[in-house]
């Protein structure tokens, strides 16, 4: 009987990771990503920010952990900021390429746990 390599462990099906998204590749990518407060206009890394994006039709939530599809706009993890860019929709509706929008009521429970 022919000697043969060990068997390789099963690959899942669907469970692919892209080759580019190496962790030391995502990083170099995202240190060069600098993201507008859209509260207070500074810039910053984008994993220093709080990421907004649309949770469903014209509305705009959180997106902690940037699952959602689609443009994001960023805040500063203060409730100044946060305060500030929930006043102004304009912008934030502009940012996102959008006629209007509203904000989710999760916006507001940020305050105290992602948002100091
Ligand atoms: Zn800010």
């Amino acid at each position: 009987m022919m000697k043969r390599f060990p068997p390789r462990k099963s690959r899942q099906p669907g469970m692919r990771v892209p080759a580019s998204e190496t962790p030391a590749a995502s990083q170099r990518r995202q240190e060069k990503q600098l993201r507008t407060c859209l509260g207070c206009g500074a810039k910053d890394r984008q994993e220093h920010l709080l990421p907004l994006a649309f949770t469903g039709p014209g509305r705009v939530g959180p997106d902690v952990e940037r699952r959602l599809p689609g443009r994001h706009v960023y805040c500063c993890r203060t409730e100044v900021c946060l305060k500030r860019l929930m006043k102004n929709r304009k912008r934030v509706a502009r940012a996102l390429r959008a006629e209007a929008v509203e904000f989710d009521e999760g916006l507001q429970s940020l305050f105290g746990s992602v948002v100091a």
